[in-house]
């Protein structure tokens, strides 16, 4: 199988000498590579001009709902990639990280950009900032669309999962991609690439990809564009170096290496709950991919007095592996990569060896006097490095396979000190149930790590695990895990766009981003706005209320209904002596309730529903005999795509009869469309 690259809306093939591509399983080929005498500049070129546009014509739900098709349309289809997935030497649990995993991901981002994003061209950014004494002018943050390309450098390790998450945020976010796997495991990527182009979800020029070298791509890329990039730190430091990104100052996103610690609590001795958890979890990092995971555990950071304890029990877990083939039946980790990654994980654990023993040497590991010479077999390695302050080879030396390392501590603050060598990492994790303990590390290491988990036996059985980066929770480390910043949900959207300060009137800034904003005008009809259906309503319809007196008998019969007497309400010495009240107040949710008695209109029509209210705070304090009016005004609209109704957000003021605010909110309603 000769790999293509699709390129321009063709699938074409590299004219130079081909790389063959070998199964890690049978060491036979696979596949063949070459990208030589593309056009990429044109790709680039092709990307900005006809993918772009096409997408930015869409709202980010409409891609969204394009990204929950293209979930649908894989999820069919999984089988076809499972099958080739083996021979990247993946178990079925290992490619269900990968296809199933990738394919959970696209479904996530989907439900954030439709829950999340309104379903139209403009994000916002936070609330209005007032910046005049009238509130004549005013600043919103707002974010559009980069009108450039993404080129997305992956990994070997997740050749489907690495694609999919990348690709997803970009898409909502309006921006086409390039998606550049890594040779090695290439053709499951291009498989699952050719089934994405053949759905035809997304528009032409969305989607382009790159089977090989990049050329000149990257000198072909300017100020709209971004990359992404997922590797090695040596790969990744030479990009982030490319003249040509740093002079046009392209978006630059690194995912790199990192020497991932978990920690072990003094409270979590043998025989804990913790304990069991810490060691079944270092064992699962260590095998799941055979090791080959940036987040995986590889430094195991244990009190001193439980480091031979911790030896032992993982030693006994590790005898239990499997190595095989994948198909084999029992078998519990799959092959490397490839001979390469073979060669350099025992040149790294040699090194490591030089300031770290071996305690597990895999001689004896089930499954690998059986198996074939050529696959890419590799058993897990466990070492110990005793003086781990000194022999600091331990926290830079990332063997990329089933190998990690005992190191003890003798005190908290050690504990902190180690894993912090890490010098910035994906992910750490802490095993205790002390959560002092734990507020201690969190406070010593947050800010050298990108994401913390930890474990005890609260939550040790639906723990998603140390190793599993979540679309909805940010994924990058600082320093040597590359400094940069992936998923998160919509974070990871706004990566793609540009931030940009509005500043003018409260009626010019409602018009340009579909929301209302305070100070802007309010349309007065006629006609009630709860009459209108949503495709009738406009931003800033609105109504003035009539006037209602609230009476002490109001105040008393609501405590009486609802079983609220709170002195403030019902005891007038007492709510007297009250710094906030000068007597007896109305309770603020009579006032919600006594707002909706003005503002509604209750014969059956377009609005369907109330789903609840946002932002709700009370103000000034209402009083007997005070009277309330409320200015109420159509401020959002998030039509659905596939029904028939949407999400109206309504701006509510509730004002007193010196027009002092008594209360502000949003009201949310369903509307029929
Ligand atoms: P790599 O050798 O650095 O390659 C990464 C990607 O960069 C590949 O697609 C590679 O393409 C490409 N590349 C290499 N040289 C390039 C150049 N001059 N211009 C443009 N692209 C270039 O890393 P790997 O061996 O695939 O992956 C293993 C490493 O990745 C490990 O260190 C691991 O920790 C890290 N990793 C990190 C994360 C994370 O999220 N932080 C995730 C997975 C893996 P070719 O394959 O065609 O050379």
């Amino acid at each position: 199988m000769q790999l293509q690259s699709y390129a321009q809306g063709q699938w074409v093939t590299g004219n130079g000498e081909p790389v063959t591509l070998l199964s890690a399983i049978s060491g036979k080929p696979v596949a063949t590579i070459n990208s030589d005498g593309l056009d990429f500049a044109g790709i680039a070129n092709y990307a900005r001009s006809i993918g772009g546009p096409a997408l930015r014509e869409l709202t980010f739900h409409q891609r969204a709902m394009k990204l929950k098709q293209l979930a649908l349309y894989l999820n069919e289809r999984k089988e076809i990639f499972y099958a080739l997935s083996r021979e990247t030497g993946a178990t079925r649990s290992d490619s269900w990280i990968d296809i199933e995993g990738g394919i959970a991901t696209l479904f996530s981002f989907s439900g954030k950009g439709r829950r999340e994003m309104p379903n139209g061209h403009v994000y916002l950014d936070g609330q209005p900032e007032v910046l005049s004494r009238k509130g004549s002018f005013i600043g919103q943050h707002v974010y559009l669309p980069l009108e450039g390309v993404a080129v997305h450098i992956n990994a070997f390790n997740f050749p489907c999962w690495g694609m999919l998450e990348k690709i997803a945020p970009t898409l909502i976010a309006g921006v086409p991609v390039i998606v550049k796997p890594a040779s090695q495991s290439a053709y499951l990527t291009e498989l699952m690439f050719r089934h994405m182009i053949e759905s035809g979800i997304f528009p032409e020029g969305s989607l382009q990809l790159i089977c090989g070298g990049v050329g000149n791509l990257l000198d072909n890329l300017g100020c709209q564009d971004a990359v992404t990039f997922t590797g090695s730190a040596t790969t990744g430091l030479k990009l982030r170096q490319h003249p040509n990104l740093m002079q046009n100052s392209v978006r630059f996103t690194m995912e790199a290496d990192s020497l991932n610690a978990s920690i072990l609590g003094p409270d979590a001795g043998p025989g804990t709950p913790e304990f069991d958890l810490y060691v079944k979890e270092v064992v699962r990092e260590m095998t799941t991919k055979a090791g080959q995971r940036c987040t995986c555990i590889r430094r195991a950071i244990v009190p001193r007095h439980y480091a031979t304890d911790v030896i032992d029990a993982i030693k006994a877990r590790l005898m239990k592996v499997v190595v095989g083939d994948p198909q084999n039946e029992g078998v519990t980790m799959g092959a490397l990569a490839s001979h390469d990654q073979c060669i350099e994980v025992a040149e790294r654990i040699g090194q490591l060896s030089e300031t770290c023993e071996l305690v597990y040497d895999g001689v004896d590991q089930p499954g690998m006097d059986q198996l074939p010479s050529d696959g890419a077999y590799f058993a897990p390695r466990l070492l110990y490095c005793d003086r781990p302050l000194e022999n600091t080879g331990v926290h830079d030396i990332e063997a990329f396979g089933p190998v990690s390392t005992v190191i003890p501590y003798e005190s908290n603050e050690q504990a902190i000190k180690l894993a912090r060598l890490g010098q910035g990492s994906l992910v750490s994790s802490i095993f205790t149930y002390d959560d002092e303990f734990a507020r201690q590390m969190v406070i010593g290491i947050g800010a050298w790590h990108g994401r913390i988990l930890i474990g005890n036996r609260d939550c040790g059985k639906e723990s998603t695990g140390h190793g599993s980066a979540l679309p909805t929770l940010i994924h990058g480390g600082p320093g040597r895990a590359g400094g940069g910043q992936e998923m998160g949900g919509v974070r990871g959207i706004l990566h793609y766009m540009q931030a940009i300060a509005l500043q003018g009137s409260p009626t010019t800034l409602t018009r340009i981003t579909d929301c209302w904003i305070e100070g802007a005008s309010r349309l007065e009809s006629e006609v009630h706005p709860f009459r209108k259906k949503l495709t009738e309503l406009r931003i800033g319809d609105s109504i003035t209320t009539g006037k209602r007196k609230i009476t002490l008998e109001d105040i008393e019969h609501f405590a009486e209904f609802s079983g609220d007497k709170f002195y403030a309400h019902m005891d007038q010495e007492a709510a007297s002596a009250n710094p906030f009240f000068e007597g007896r107040v109305a309770h603020g949710y009579f006032i919600v309730s006594a707002a909706a008695g003005l503002f509604v209109d209750p014969a059956p029509g377009p609005v369907l529903a109330n789903y609840g209210l946002e932002n709700l705070r009370f103000l000034t304090p209402v009083n007997p005999d005070d009277e309330i009016q409320v200015e109420f005004t159509c401020k959002q609209k998030i039509p659905r795509e596939n029904e028939d109704y949407g999400e109206v957000r309504w701006d509510t003021h509730v004002y007193n009869q010196n027009r002092e605010l008594v209360a502000r909110y949003d009201v949310l309603t369903m509307v029929e469309k």
